[in-house]
């Protein structure tokens, strides 16, 4: 098995994560022999095989079910009711997380987000989307399943727009709940921002790009006509458009619902896009929990080649031609950060790389590449259509154009907003009928946490960016709990590469649970802080230099929780050192039970 599907790829060592992704759907693991098998044929050490194996969540080396439940654990999930979701799978299929059922039928993982906060509790099964669980439709779904149903058999009700397309058939709803003038309105004609560019010489359309203002919406806002000037300068044979549709920062979903309804004004954009900088290939990667996706995108791009909208001579462009394949992910964060995506498509870990030289100069397979995500590249189509000046129109000074935003939380109306930039956070709060916030997360955990002091902030490159993500939580959420969770969710996603990333957020979470779990002092905010302020400085890409912004931004908005929670050391003994529990690991190895930690922290906390 493993030879054949080699074979299909070519044995391209740049394939690498679709022959595991191949393996792992048909073997439900990538045994050690595979592994060997894999790498002969490959013609590279085995190591370097395992060592992308190790590196994505989506592969494993033991058996997963024949039906792999993934359930999301993000903070939205958890307040949505993750936990009792989980126990009731749990329960019917007689495994806990992490294990798979005896018989080989099923297996239960819990997963960072799956791109569905606005629709929590959610869950992937296999590749089917099992959106706003309750324990009652968990129980359901885990009967017809020990029924034999397969998975993709268990939703009769799809959801709305594209979702009920005969290729998607799946039960996610877009939840579009503002329709903005340039994303989201009217309906969309593909090749209309084609037929402009290809009017226009290739500089041209990089002038137009770059006078419409239009910044990338990852969050960092750098400015796109720039970034495609930039790779169109570098003197090469070949140059690379890839767009980014890895959006795994918990909490967002926006290109995910662009994804579904406008997959035409993007490929119309990566293929605007390639003209600009004189591309011919073009990969969309795609995060493998969008994989129910794919079918779809794949025919789209077969319709395209067939219309002559993609191909070896586009119609109207005097001989340029371009393609698009689509890379699937495996589950890994840090593939949204350009480098790693860069290398997770040529196969390899996806481990972000230095900086200079940078992906326009020196990119995918070493060619000057354009890596932008989602919504960049429809509204690159946008301006295409429409203009520079009438995209420039829309937005704050700084900020062109309008931005999707993904809202889910303590709130009536969560979902997708395309609102203009400078709407204050406020404004926000109330459209989607917020339930007595107390704390927003403006883009996701590496962005800002504020409280009401700060609700009137404006949504912009010039006040608060975002690359979409809000999170709304309202006033009975514990901030500390939300900290804790980011610095979970960094802890796990981190690649490992760098001390101060990989250590230093574990030391962070330590900290914050020290002052939950009633132990903090005075001291442990500038720990906290001096801690926070290194890990930026020293850290090799952006996870590191923004995952300590949860606890950074916490101490600054809400310094009553943490006054309130620490205490000043007495007689100079630390509050948080703790002997009992510092004594635990030695006890559990010499099987000994203490019977004052029992009494103190309870009988499942004290079991040697
Ligand atoms: Fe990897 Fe973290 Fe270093 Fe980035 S900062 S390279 S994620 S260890």
């Amino acid at each position: 098995m493993v030879n054949v599907v080699c074979s299909k790829f070519n044995s391209d060592r740049g394939r690498l994560i679709d022959i595991l992704l191949d393996i792992q759907s048909t073997a439900r693991h990538i045994s050690e022999e595979a592994i060997e098998e894999v790498a002969s044929a490959l013609g590279i050490h085995r190591v370097e095989v395992e060592g992308v194996v190790t590196f994505y969540s989506f592969f494993s080396q033991t058996p997963k079910g024949r039906v792999a439940i993934r359930l999301c654990d993000d903070i939205i999930d958890r307040h949505a009711g993750a936990e009792a979701v989980g126990q009731v799978f749990s329960e019917a299929l007689g495994i806990g997380y992490g294990q798979t059922s005896t018989d080989g039928r099923f297996s239960l993982d819990k997963t960072a987000c799956i791109g569905m906060s606005d629709q929590a509790p959610a869950a992937l099964i296999n590749n089917e989307v099992a959106p706003s669980l309750t324990p009652d439709t968990a129980r359901r779904i885990a009967l017809r399943l020990v029924q034999g149903m397969p998975p993709e058999s268990l939703f009769e009700d799809f959801g709305d727009g594209n979702n009920s397309h005969p290729l998607i058939r799946s039960a996610v709803n877009n939840n579009i709940r503002l329709i903005g003038d340039i994303l989201l309105a009217g309906d969309i004609e593909s090749g209309k921002g084609l037929e402009r560019a290809f009017a226009l010489t290739p500089e041209r359309v990089v002038e137009e790009i770059s006078g419409s203002g239009l910044r990338g919406r990852g969050g960092a806002g750098f400015p796109t006509g720039k970034k495609l000037a930039l790779a169109r300068a570098f003197p090469a044979q070949r140059r690379f458009v890839i767009c980014n549709a890895d959006e795994g920062e918990p909490g967002t979903f926006k290109d995910r619902v662009l994804l579904t309804e406008r997959a035409e004004l993007l490929f119309d954009g990566m293929t605007i896009a390639a003209y600009a900088i004189g591309a011919s290939e073009g990969i969309l990667y795609l995060r493998a929990e969008y994989s129910y996706l794919r079918g779809y995108l794949e025919e789209i791009l077969a319709r395209r080649r067939a219309s002559g909208l993609l191909g070896g001579e586009i119609h109207g462009s005097k001989g340029f031609g371009f393609d698009i394949r689509i890379q699937m992910g495996a589950g890994a964060y840090i593939c949204g950060e350009e480098s790693a995506l860069i290398s997770s498509c040529e196969g390899l870990r996806g481990e972000p790389k230095n900086r200079p030289p940078f992906p326009v100069e020196k990119g995918y397979l070493g060619y000057p590449t354009v890596v932008n995500n989602v919504e960049t590249l429809c509204n690159i189509s946008r301006i295409m259509e429409r203009g520079g000046a009438w995209f420039a129109s829309y937005g704050t000074g700084q900020s062109a154009g309008t931005k999707l935003l993904s809202v889910s939380g303590d709130c009536g109306k969560p979902g997708v907003y395309e609102a203009p930039f400078g709407l204050r956070v406020r404004e926000l709060l109330e459209m989607v009928e917020a339930d007595n916030p107390a704390i927003v997360q403006v883009g996701g955990p590496s962005g800002a946490m504020i409280g009401k002091v700060d609700f009137d902030r404006r949504i912009c490159f010039e006040d608060l960016p975002t690359g979409g993500a809000v999170m709304v939580f309202g006033a009975r959420r514990n901030a500390l709990k939300i900290v804790d969770a980011f610095l979970e969710f960094f802890i796990d996603e981190s690649c490992g590469y760098c001390t101060p990333c990989r250590v230093g957020n574990v030391f962070l979470q330590e900290r914050i649970q020290k002052i939950m779990n009633g132990f903090g002092e005075t001291g442990d905010m500038d720990y906290l802080e001096s801690l926070s302020r290194t890990i930026t400085a020293t850290s090799r890409c952006g996870l590191g230099a923004t995952s300590s912004r949860p606890v950074t931004s916490s101490i600054q908005q809400f310094p009553l929780v943490y006054a309130s929670l620490t205490k000043e050391p007495k007689d100079g003994l630390h509050a948080g050192f703790d002997i009992q529990r510092g004594l635990e690991i030695s006890r559990k190895i010499a099987r000994r039970q203490s019977m004052i930690y029992d009494r103190r922290y309870g009988e499942e906390d004290g079991q040697a």
